[in-house]
Parts: structure tokens; C-alpha cells; sequence
């Protein structure tokens, strides 16, 4: 490994007072020194090799503090096609990948794609009543099952051989809660299947990945992620109750993957991961009680590469499918949600989420609970406050998504060190959709960004791909704008925060959450030299421009992971 020097550079630290220095010196996997080009000269040996900025901005690697990484790779080639916009414009370009990949497919294997939109396919454009059928794909693909995602996730487009090995017909009834699109004139499915339950009747015969695709998936992703600055992240869920669903890619193999990686030193993304117990990730308070004593391991057990970040408990579901546990009922007159842990009443199921937080806490396991509802995040802390009061071991306890959370605990949050999770880029993504959902009051408050900081809490900004694309210069212009995608409508400017503040949350902040903050995060002398150098300056761009910034080179641990050839 040769010792890196970067000089002419504006080297954006991340350290306590946010300073800016010229150069940065590399000495094996750590930070050398940072100051001026003068200041690292001295820590400079004759094999050091000196990289010129020409006044380039440099950042600490970016963590990604909520991703589920496996289940990205897995919905990105090599693994799936991409059938989303721009990589095709047209059901024809569709029709085509398709058939390029039956090709050299094996018969009776499933083509999986991901990422149509029929607002981008030029038929549907041309003529409104146009729709993907089944019948686009099966003359490409007589032999070969095909199941293409919409990128809403909330629809598949299949082919006809797709549904004979799901043993869909005519005659399948149409489950509640979903669509299956028919013809209207002869009442036959037309290989469209919109919402959970009717794309669940396709999803169920759809094989696991095995192993080594898993394992090509992820390495992949490892790429991917390093193209974009990325040296850390935090699994959201990975384990036994991940085995049977979503492929597999939330599985406990992956964490035995990940670990292959490690051994042939070919890990360049540092991981951490929830582990996910239950049946279908639908983990109860027995659950705990089975795997968690025999697990003989804690939060923290690994390196700094690859450890255990803590486990995770599914506490309520999302505002898109009304199934967040919110204090008023939702606009639409369909109730409030619930916990979705087991229990009869709001009031058991509430104790049994307090008991599930106490249990692993006990064991040494820092606990990342899904919350969105306010309500849900409610119960989830007053658990923190029960587990840490019972027992104090500062575990920095963590909600994923804090997005409807009270300022009353806000303030708990921010008093008692319990970390708050935060995804800007789910805001400006769903902004307008949130409009509806919840009502433009409750939209305007999602996330509320300033008051958190002002209350002195811990944010770690994450994507939760392959929800969104996982771009953190879109999640930054989010958290500084608070405009929504589609429209540039603005809700809640007065949760604005500043660019240096949202580039904290998604470095500093998200090893704050990982207890690493001692040794990465930020560009200081002895830490982990995990880095990356951007085609602009964050600091000083138009904020507009934010999201359409590029990341030129990537360091993780002293190697060069990610170089676009721009600078050497
Ligand atoms: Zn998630």
C-alpha cells in the first residue's frame, strides 16, 4: 500500500469546529496529518504519492446510516435488469433486454427487472390507454418466467409463463386489497398486478437468490456505493427472519457473505448490521427470548470493517400504506394505524414492544426500531427510557424514521442521547404524495430537522434503499431546501438546516450512531482515512445544484476504491 498525500485541496474536516484545510497525508489505513501544504510536508516519506486537488473539495467517507444494501443489489444489474428511465425509453427497448437476456438464460429460469415507469415508455406517452401487457413479453420469452417491478414497487408487469408457474388464471380471484389488471373485454389478466396482495400471488414462486448470486449482488453494490463516496453503512435488517422473503437479501447468508469478503480482503465499504429475527421479519417478544441469549455476541462484535451493529424491531408499518401508528386518524377516515407487534390492544401491543427493547438491551444490543407514527415513536423511546433506566449502558438506542415525532420527544431524544434516524431524500422524493397522505399540517412537519438539532440530538442521515436511489447530495439539498421533486413545492422552511449541518448527518453523526465516532467520520489525524473528493464545492454551489454533484475519487482505509480518472 503506498502512503497517499493530497495537496491544493479544500479539505472539508468535519471535525468539532467544521475547519477547512488544504492537505491531508495518509499513513497505511489512517489519517497522517491535516493542515496546509507546508504543515504535512514532514509526514510525507519519499514513497508518499502526492495527489494535486487543484482546489478540489474533499469530504469524510459518507455513511449511509439506514440502507438495505444486499436487497439494492439485488435490484440493480448484474442481477436485475434495469427497465427503468433513462436505460429504457420504450416497451420496444423492454421487449429487447428482455430478449437479449432470455438468450442465455437457462429454461424455466426467472428474468427479474426493475424500474419501469409507464410515464417514460413512448407507447403509453403516445397513447394514454396503452399499458404494459403480458403478451409484449411472451413471444421474446415463451421459456422463461419474467417479472419486471414498477419502480413504486407497487406493481409487477409478468409474462405469461410467469403466471402459469403461479397458477394464475382467469378464474384467480382478485385478492383483497389488490388488483389484478384484467382485459375488459374477456376478463384475462393482462400480466399487470398492483399492491402487496396480488403481487404477492406471483412473488411466492419466485426462487431465492443462491448464494454466489447474492454474492455478486452485493459485490456490485460494493462498487456502486464506492462510486458515490460511500465507505459506511448500516444494514437495516440482515438475519434469520430475513431467509424467506425479498429473495433472500435480507438474509443471514448475506452477513456470511459479507464476511467471505472480508477474509479475501475484498470488503472496500465498511458494515454494520441490525440483525432481523422472526418469521418474515415479523419478530415478537418470544423470538428474543429464542435467539438472542444463545447468540453470545453484543453490539460492537466484529472489526471495523464488518460488525454487529445491533438488532431491529419493526414497530409500525409506513404512512403509504396508512399502517403508521399516528396520533390522529389519517385524512382519508381509515383509522390511525397501529403497532404491528402482536397484542390484542394499543396497550399491549405497546408493552410488548417496551418488553422486546428492554430484553435485548439487556444483552448488550444497541435496538433500531422502525417508528414513523408518532404514536409508535412514542412507545418506542419510552422503551429506551426503560431499558437505559433499568439498566444504563448508553447503547445510543435509535428510531429509523423519526419522521412524525413530537417535540415533547424530541426534547426525551435529545436529553437522554437516544439517536434520531432521518431520511431527507424520502421527503423530497414523497413530499407531494405526503400532501395527501397525511394532510399539508402533518407534511409540513415530516422530519423536522431544525428543531431536532436545536434540541441537541444526534441525526444519522440514510437513503433506506433501494426505496430511493441512494443519492446523499440529493438527501443534503432535501434537508437544506425542503422542496419536494416533482414540484419544488416547499413545505416547512423553517426546518431548513444548513449544508454543513446535513453534511454532518450523513458522516459524523452516523459514526456517532455506530459508537465509531473515536475513530472515523471525520478528516482528523489518527482516524480511519475513509474519504472522498467531489466535482464541486458543497459548500458554495447554487443549492439547487446540490444533487447533481459527482464524486471523483473514493479512499476507504487508505486504498483507492473509486478513481473516475479525473485527477491523477
Ligand atoms: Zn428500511
Amino acid at each position: 500500500m503506498t502512503d497517499l498525500a493530497f495537496i491544493n485541496g479544500k479539505i472539508v474536516t468535519v471535525d468539532k469546529k467544521f475547519s477547512i484545510a488544504q492537505a491531508v497525508v495518509i499513513k497505511g489505513d489512517k489519517i497522517g496529518a491535516v493542515g496546509t501544504n507546508e504543515d504535512i510536508k514532514p509526514y510525507a516519506g519519499t514513497g508518499t504519492e502526492v495527489i494535486d486537488l487543484k482546489g478540489r473539495t474533499m469530504l469524510p467517507g459518507i455513511n449511509d446510516a439506514h440502507i438495505h444494501a444486499a436487497l439494492y443489489g439485488g435490484t440493480r444489474p448484474p442481477l436485475t435488469l434495469d427497465v427503468g428511465y433513462p436505460a429504457v425509453k420504450s416497451i420496444g427497448d423492454i421487449v429487447k433486454a428482455v430478449e437479449e437476456k432470455a438468450k442465455t438464460a437457462k429454461p424455466g429460469e426467472w428474468i427479474r427487472g426493475m424500474g419501469w415507469d409507464e410515464g417514460y415508455l413512448e407507447e403509453c406517452v403516445k397513447d394514454p390507454a396503452r399499458y404494459p401487457t403480458r403478451h409484449d413479453l411472451d413471444a421474446v420469452s415463451p421459456d422463461n418466467p419474467v417479472m419486471l417491478g414498477h419502480y413504486t414497487q407497487h406493481e409487477v408487469w409478468v409474462n405469461s409463463r410467469a403466471m402459469e408457474a403461479a397458477g394464475i388464471t382467469r378464474d384467480t380471484p382478485t385478492p383483497e386489497g389488490g388488483v389484478i389488471v384484467r382485459d375488459p373485454a374477456t376478463g384475462e389478466p393482462t400480466g399487470v398486478f398492483s399492491e402487496f396482495p396480488a403481487q404477492a400471488l406471483v412473488m411466492k414462486v419466485v426462487p431465492s437468490w443462491n448464494k454466489e448470486e447474492k454474492r455478486q449482488g452485493i459485490e456490485a453494490m460494493i462498487r456502486e456505493m464506492n462510486s458515490l463516496g460511500i465507505t459506511s453503512i448500516t444494514e437495516g435488517a440482515l438475519g434469520s427472519g430475513g431467509d424467506e422473503f425479498q429473495g433472500g437479501l435480507f438474509g443471514s447468508e448475506c452477513i456470511g457473505i459479507y464476511s467471505d469478503l472480508l477474509n479475501e480482503g475484498k470488503l472496500t465499504l465498511r458494515v454494520g448490521w441490525l440483525y432481523l429475527f422472526g418469521e418474515y421479519g415479523a419478530c415478537t417478544f418470544e423470538d428474543f427470548r429464542e435467539i438472542i441469549p444463545q447468540l453470545g455476541i453484543r453490539t460492537g462484535f466484529g472489526n471495523e470493517w464488518l460488525r454487529v451493529a445491533g438488532v431491529k424491531i419493526f414497530a409500525d408499518g409506513t404512512p403509504m400504506t396508512k399502517t403508521a401508528w399516528m396520533h390522529d386518524d389519517y385524512p382519508d377516515g381509515s383509522g390511525r394505524g397501529s403497532l404491528v407487534i402482536p397484542g390484542n390492544s394499543d396497550e399491549e401491543r405497546r408493552n410488548e414492544l417496551i418488553k422486546m427493547i428492554c430484553f435485548a438491551h439487556k444483552y448488550g444490543f444497541q435496538v433500531g426500531v422502525h417508528a414513523i407514527g408518532g404514536l409508535a415513536i412514542e412507545a418506542t423511546i419510552d422503551g429506551f427510557l426503560r431499558a437505559e433506566k433499568e439498566d444504563p449502558q448508553g447503547l445510543r438506542h435509535y428510531v429509523l424514521h423519526s419522521d412524525f415525532i413530537s417535540d415533547k420527544y424530541i426534547k426525551i431524544a435529545g436529553k437522554h442521547g437516544f439517536g434520531l434516524g432521518v431520511q431527507p431524500i424520502l421527503k423530497w422524493t414523497f413530499s407531494d404524495s405526503m400532501d395527501k397522505l397525511v394532510g399539508i399540517e402533518l407534511s409540513t412537519r415530516q422530519f423536522p430537522l431544525r428543531r431536532m438539532l436545536d434540541a441537541g440530538v444526534h441525526l444519522a442521515a440514510g437513503s433506506d434503499a433501494p426505496v430511493v436511489y441512494p443519492s446523499w447530495q440529493a438527501g443534503i439539498q432535501a434537508a437544506v431546501l425542503r422542496e419536494s421533486k416533482a414540484t419544488g413545492t416547499v413545505r416547512g422552511p423553517d426546518q431548513r438546516i444548513t449544508v454543513a449541518e446535513a453534511i454532518r448527518m450523513y458522516t459524523i453523526e452516523g459514526a456517532w450512531q455506530d459508537h465509531a465516532e473515536q475513530y472515523k467520520g471525520s478528516i482528523e489525524p489518527g482516524k480511519l482515512a475513509d474519504l472522498c473528493i467531489l466535482d464541486r464545492d458543497i459548500l458554495n454551489v447554487e443549492p439547487h445544484e446540490i444533487k447533481d454533484i459527482k464524486t471523483v475519487m473514493t479512499v476507504a482505509g487508505g486504498n483507492i476504491v473509486y478513481d473516475a480518472g479525473e485527477i491523477k
